[in-house]
């Protein structure tokens, strides 16, 4: 046994945090963890959780309105934010037991304050030290406002998740995962949601046929898509309201301004400057295959090492650094072909390459897609429309990419994404059969080559 404290000290009980400790604990490590903030970090408190229960919310409009095409009587029902607010909250604090719960299960020993590194081996917790063999630098990631003229009056999705009020007139600015899926939370709870994107198409990363059918979906649905448009200061107005000007556009009245342009690595006031731990020009703490930092007894893994910034990501670095250092396991990250799910209406479900860069990675490769009116719509009245699209290497006949639009897209690529990883070819799509009627047997049944 080391003649530290500990032999693992964890900073930030996010997700990754939470299950490097967890799992450290488990292979038999004498394990400490410390955060100031929230049991279970952004994810569960101001992330994904919360955020999902609100899509939940937002689909009743457009459940309450097809209901009439399948009988049901016409009916009124009248929206209470603060209910849905609260009921949040008491699953929230629900959680924040159960991760404090997972830790004394584990037998970590928990310390509620901010952890300060005070040197390679030395944590303080308000006006405590502990000496530890290893730290591992888990504080996640913060959401990013450029500083313009009035940002001081646009919120973050660290603020969304609590609002006194629901806005009738919100503005959200970006064109990534946040900004889509709040505009169409706001617009299904009823609001009058305006997206504001610098760019000419929002989602720049997902793949180009995806992007422009999502942004005539979200512009049938009535969401106010402004691209190619930049916001030069914001205003506030006598009666509290916001003035949004624009280089392009004008003003924009809002009752709400919500900046969702990315999240910067938490590495503020964490006591990064007393040890040799490099960053990259973003703040990002730079880390080796096994998550080892510049500074030998520091790691680092989740949002703040700013590779990929999704939980289940943050979770299986997590497991890859215990088994290196606790199971004596070298384990690396595969970061090939995670799946992911914007939860916009309809749902983006994606993995693999996108077409354009299928095409730059591959000699020639086959498209197979397709666009239809799903069953559900025929009584519904709605003309949303779902797509699918399959790229595969034209040399090995294997599933490089795999995108949809549509309901539960996130839910049907999940079983793609094992598909891809257990090395699908189109040939074994072809030969699977399909479950009828349902959305996800169009991936087994497309056979025409697409002509783009
Ligand atoms: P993203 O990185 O997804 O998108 C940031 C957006 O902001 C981009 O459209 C970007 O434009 C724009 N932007 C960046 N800087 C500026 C600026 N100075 N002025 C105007 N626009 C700007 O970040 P999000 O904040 O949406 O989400 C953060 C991360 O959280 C995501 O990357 C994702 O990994 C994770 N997340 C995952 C979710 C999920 O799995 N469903 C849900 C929510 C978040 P451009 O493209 O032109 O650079």
């Amino acid at each position: 046994m080391s003649h530290y404290d500990f032999d693992l000290f964890v900073m930030g009980v996010g997700s990754g945090g939470v299950r490097a400790a967890r799992m450290s604990a488990h292979y038999g490590a004498r394990v400490a963890t410390a955060e100031d903030l929230y049991m279970g970090g952004t994810c569960v408190n101001v992330g994904c959780v919360p955020k999902k229960l609100f899509v939940y919310a937002s689909h009743f409009t457009e459940e309450y309105e097809q209901a009439q095409g399948f009988g049901w009587q016409k009916s009124s029902p009248g929206f209470d934010w603060q209910v849905l607010r609260d009921n949040k909250d008491v699953e929230i604090d629900r959680l924040n037991g159960v991760y404090r719960g997972m830790l004394e299960s584990a037998e970590v020993t928990h310390f509620d304050g901010r952890a300060r590194i005070v040197d390679a081996h030395t944590i303080s917790i308000n006006e405590r030290r502990v000496s530890t063999e290893k730290i591992l630098i888990a504080t996640g990631s913060w959401p990013f406002i450029p500083d313009f003229p009035g940002s001081e009056y646009a919120i973050s999705s660290n603020e969304v998740f609590h609002l006194e009020e629901f806005p009738k007139r919100p503005v959200v600015v970006g064109g990534g995962y946040i900004a889509v899926e709040f505009a169409g939370i706001f617009k299904g709870l009823g609001a009058e949601s305006h997206l504001l994107y610098r760019g000419p198409l929002f989602l720049r990363k997902f793949d180009d046929g995806i992007r422009s059918f999502v942004a005539d979906e979200l512009d049938k649905k009535g969401i106010h898509l402004h691209f190619n448009t930049n916001v030069t200061a914001i205003e506030k107005n006598a009666n509290d309201t916001l003035k949004v000007i624009t280089a392009e556009e004008g003003e924009l009245e809002a009752d709400l301004v919500m900046y969702a342009t990315g999240r910067n690595p938490a590495i503020h006031d964490i006591g990064l400057e007393t040890v040799k731990v490099d960053t990259r020009a973003d703040g990002a703490i730079i880390v080796d295959d096994f998550f080892q930092t510049s500074e030998p007894s520091i790691f680092a893994l989740g949002d703040v090492i700013g590779r990929v910034q999704l939980t289940p990501v943050a979770i299986a670095e997590a497991m890859a650094f215990a088994k290196t250092q606790f199971l004596n396991e070298p384990t690396t990250m595969d970061y090939d072909n995670v799946a992911t799910a914007v939860f916009c209406q309809p749902n983006i479900g994606t993995v693999g390459l996108t077409e354009a860069d299928a095409r730059q990675k591959y000699d020639a490769i086959e498209i197979y897609q397709s666009s239809f009116r799903p069953m559900k719509h025929t009584l519904s009245g709605s003309d949303e429309r779902t797509m699918m699209k399959i790229i595969v290497d034209k040399a090995t006949d294997l599933v490089i990419g795999v995108h949809m639009v549509g309901p539960e897209a996130g839910e049907i690529i999940q079983g793609m994404s094992i598909a891809m990883k257990a090395g699908a070819t189109k040939a074994i799509l072809d030969s699977t059969i399909g479950i009828h009627p349902t959305t996800a047997e169009e991936f087994v049944t497309m056979r025409e080559l697409s002509s783009n």
